[in-house]
């Protein structure tokens, strides 16, 4: 064992540098600063090189966390990005929004009597080290397959497919309906959590590896079918996301001013382009008194963003309390510090506005009931009333799938009960020949982390899918 390491009973957990909430309430910058050199050498010392590592069992990619930190201690900077890089195609991306304190940060043993190894952070410092060293090439494959993939969406479960696939020399089509890739990494969560040009540089690392983008081109609903794209290549990935806004069904949950959280994080990322997005003034919150209802991450960066905007106040209505909220504690923390208002126990049960626009909201007091079976406490409203005042409502409820065999008229492809794609556990085969699936679509809405983890094991699906067509046509 190296001398560096365990050194966690004297070296305190010091987390990266985080702008002042005054000065970051003013632009879209990310608040987190990159480690220096010595102190990611510093931090990765501190990880106690356990021989079952609970940090990799809980991150989805199943990282080599502990050999990499050991490495970055041990300044063998580019033999930690190797490793890191190896199951992770996008640790740059993961080091900055993945939420630690539930996957791996959250299950490091020290934390019971220390703080734990920052790991996202030391992961976030190798990827950026290594671009700045040129590290970070595209990894061209050394002979062509002569085979070819369309992959409907770029997101991190469509961008990590094609990486894996162009890299073992399939030709790549990635179809994309937005003008930019990336899914929600560019076009849903804001920039002060993920800036634009960590997106950017990688889809040129991407092109450079020899992925053709097709954007601008939605499949299904546009002029390309699903069956199109089958007859062009020898297999189809979708990983469309999931995009519908759960509705909440309460009296005046039409009036203008009552928006939905993705349209409005979708405007202020393209203002972030120095684009005008058309409904920009129906979809900003600057001057106006905002209330977001939810109580997750998304609306976390409603709130945020709204903040930034120049909102006049901003309030969050959620039905629970702090302690049951889905979202991560440490986002409310930020959101606390930039200036946002919190309601909890508290439910929208109608906007009043008039043909103007909304005004107001009412909210029922609720309150939480005692512990059932399993320990969940369900909610119950008190009868209890009040009014607070809005000129807009941005609801983040949650994500839904679109009906995708409805839209894109292919009745065989088989949904689950919640609408998203079927596959079978584990797997990615949809119910359509040569059709696979992953990310959000198959997953409902989830982490960046699980899209990446579907993105490469689809990759490999369809890999020994089709080499085993292939190997039978060649017999034949
Ligand atoms: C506001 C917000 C904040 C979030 N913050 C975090 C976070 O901090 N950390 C985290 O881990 N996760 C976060 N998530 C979740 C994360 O972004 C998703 O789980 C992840 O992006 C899913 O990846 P995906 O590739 O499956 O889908 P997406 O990223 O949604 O990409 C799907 C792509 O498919 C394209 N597409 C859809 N239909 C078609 C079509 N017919 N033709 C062509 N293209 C199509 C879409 O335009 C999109 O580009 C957040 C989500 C939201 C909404
Ligand atoms: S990918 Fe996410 S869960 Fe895995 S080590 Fe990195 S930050 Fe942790």
């Amino acid at each position: 064992m190296a001398k560096r390491m365990l050194k966690f009973v004297t070296h305190p957990q010091i987390l990266p540098e985080k702008r002042s909430a005054e000065e970051r309430r003013q632009d879209f910058g990310e608040i987190y600063q990159g480690f220096a050199l010595s102190r990611a050498e510093e931090q990765s010392s501190r990880c106690s090189q356990c021989g079952i590592p609970f940090c990799s069992v809980h991150c989805p990619l199943g990282n080599d966390i502990p050999d990499w930190l050991k490495l970055t201690a041990e300044n063998r900077l580019q033999e930690a990005y190797e490793i890191s890089s190896a199951t992770n195609t996008f640790p740059e991306i993961c080091g900055r929004i993945c939420p630690q304190d539930r996957l791996c940060e959250g299950n490091c043993v020290i934390q019971k009597d220390f703080k734990s190894v920052t790991i996202g952070a030391v992961e976030r410092f190798i990827t950026e080290n290594a671009f700045e060293n040129g590290w970070v090439e595209p990894r061209t494959p050394l002979h062509e397959l002569g085979l070819s993939v369309g992959i409907v969406g770029s997101g991190p479960a469509g961008l990590a497919c094609a990486e894996r696939l162009r890299s073992r020399g399939y030709e790549v089509h990635v179809y994309e309906r937005q003008d930019r890739v990336g899914g929600l990494l560019t076009y849903g969560i804001p920039s002060f959590k993920l800036e634009k040009h960590v997106v950017a540089r990688r889809h040129k690392i991407l092109e450079e590896q020899g992925i053709i983008f097709h954007l601008s081109t939605a499949i299904g609903e546009g002029d390309i079918s699903l069956n199109d794209l089958r007859t062009r290549h020898n297999a189809v990935f979708l990983a469309t996301g999931v995009y519908r806004s759960r509705a909440i069904d309460v009296p005046g949950a039409n009036l203008s001013g009552v928006v939905d959280a993705i349209d409005f994080l979708m405007a202020s990322n393209r203002r972030g382009y120095n684009e005008d997005p058309k409904e920009d003034t129906a979809l900003h919150a600057k001057d106006r008194r905002v209330i977001v209802i939810g109580g997750g991450d998304t609306a976390m960066d409603c709130v945020r963003t709204s903040i930034r905007q120049g909102a006049k106040e901003v309030v969050c209505v959620y039905r629970r309390d702090r302690e049951n909220m889905p979202g991560s504690r440490q986002e409310v923390y930020n959101a606390e510090e930039e200036g946002a208002q919190f309601e909890w126990l508290a439910a929208p049960e109608e906007f009043v506005g008039d043909a103007q626009g909304v005004k107001a909201v009412r909210v029922q007091k609720m309150r939480l009931s005692a512990p059932d079976m399993s320990g969940r406490r369900s909610i119950e409203g008190t009868g209890e009333t009040t009014l607070l005042e809005a000129d807009l409502v941005i609801r983040a409820l949650g994500f839904e799938p679109e009906n995708i065999p409805e839209i894109w008229n292919q009745p065989d492809l088989a949904v689950t009960q919640w609408g998203t794609l079927s596959v079978p556990p584990g797997g990615f085969q949809t119910s359509a020949p040569g059709v696979f699936a992953g990310g959000d679509i198959v997953r409902g809405a989830s982490l960046v982390v699980w899209a990446i983890k579907d993105g490469r094991d689809a990759a490999d699906a369809i890999h020994k899918s089709l080499t085993k067509d292939h190997m039978l046509e060649a017999a034949e």
